[in-house]
């Protein structure tokens, strides 16, 4: 349970509804995502005015790291087309019903959104498949001698997946995506301009400085960004007049234990371990997992790609290695090599 985790903790995405964006223009950073997509919405709109045949936004596969943005994203691009957004995930839908029962009862140009995508079941996936195609619904009722296959048309629709890595996806279903945009972590004057925002909305004092101290603890993250706000303030109402300065979010993001990197006990560990343990590395993922007792998955997804990001970590043909950046974190001298 990391405080600094980018899943959302109990309550806290509906805590957020005040502070998710709800239009393109207020989705801060990702700028080639929102030109993008920017151009896409207003196309199928402007073909669905100009034709009589409605038309529904492709189909749109968006990837990243937990807590970037991608759920706010499909939110946005729903919003946008003026359609209704129906939400879902992967582990949700155990069996094909399920999904016949979701797809049946959209409207037109409605927007399914499917969280962790990679995690449908290929019964499920099979039926995804002529749906995404061909807007068409192909399904088996009953068991045994009395089963049959019923063919259903389906309205036309916007199918939105979100899946934490592009490559967990089968392929069959990754080429039915004819939108693909891939999230990256935010910089910190991004980040900045997310806290100032939220900070505005949740009507919190804070100045530039304390905006900033949080943005770069946040590990490129506005969902981990958006929690040390609402921490930070706790500290702030409490410790001081409610205003969060630069010294105050450094004090209260110090308690917190997050340090100037945004690291936690588990960033360190996981470094420290393939320092002292490893002799730097290179070091195969499930030596890792196994020697700090976490899942490779939670490595793989949620620890690593940030500390390669910020180039703590480098991922090589034989394994994962510690670069000079993650001794000098720590005031450790990298042995010679050889
Ligand atoms: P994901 O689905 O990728 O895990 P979410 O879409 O749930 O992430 O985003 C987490 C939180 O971060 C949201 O509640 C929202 O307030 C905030 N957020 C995400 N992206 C942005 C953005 N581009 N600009 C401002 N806030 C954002």
């Amino acid at each position: 349970d990391r405080f600094i985790s980018p899943a959302p903790k109990q309550g806290e995405d509906w805590q957020d509804r005040a502070i998710r964006p709800k239009t393109l223009a207020d989705y801060v950073g990702q700028q080639p995502v929102r030109e993008q997509m920017e151009i896409f919405i207003q196309a199928a709109k402007k073909r669905q005015a100009t034709t009589n045949q409605p038309e529904a936004l492709d189909h749109t596969l968006v990837f990243g790291p937990p807590g970037l943005g991608k759920t706010t994203l499909a939110n946005i691009i729903a919003n946008e087309m003026g359609v209704n957004i129906r939400t879902t995930s992967g582990p949700v839908l155990e069996r094909a019903g399920d999904l016949a029962a979701l797809l049946t009862n959209l409207e037109p140009m409605d927007v399914l959104f499917i969280d962790e995508i990679h995690r449908l079941s290929p019964a499920v996936e099979e039926v995804l498949y002529p749906a995404m195609e061909d807007y068409q619904l192909d399904i088996m009722i009953g068991e045994g001698p009395a089963a049959r296959s019923i063919k259903l048309d389906l309205p036309p629709f916007t199918l939105i997946g979100a899946t934490t890595r592009a490559g967990l996806l089968t392929s069959p279903l990754r080429d039915r995506f004819g939108i693909v945009q891939r999230l990256e972590f935010y910089n910190v004057k991004d980040l900045t301009h997310i806290v100032t925002r939220s900070a505005t909305l949740l009507g919190v004092q804070i100045e530039e400085q304390g905006a900033f101290e949080i943005a770069r603890r946040s590990r490129g993250t506005p969902r981990i960004a958006n929690r040390l706000l609402r921490r930070v303030r706790d500290f702030a109402e409490v410790r001081h007049d409610g205003q969060i300065s630069g010294v105050v979010a450094e004090q209260a993001l110090d308690m917190l234990n997050v340090d100037r990197e945004g690291f936690d006990h588990m960033d360190r560990r996981l470094l420290l371990t393939m320092i002292e343990h490893f002799s730097g590395g290179p070091v195969g993922v499930d030596s890792m997992a196994a020697a700090i007792s976490e899942e490779r998955d939670t490595i793989e997804d949620v620890l690593e790609p940030y500390l390669i990001q910020q180039g703590f970590i480098i991922r090589t043909a034989r394994g994962r290695m510690a670069t000079d950046r993650a001794y000098q974190h720590f005031g450790l001298e990298k042995p010679a090599a050889g």
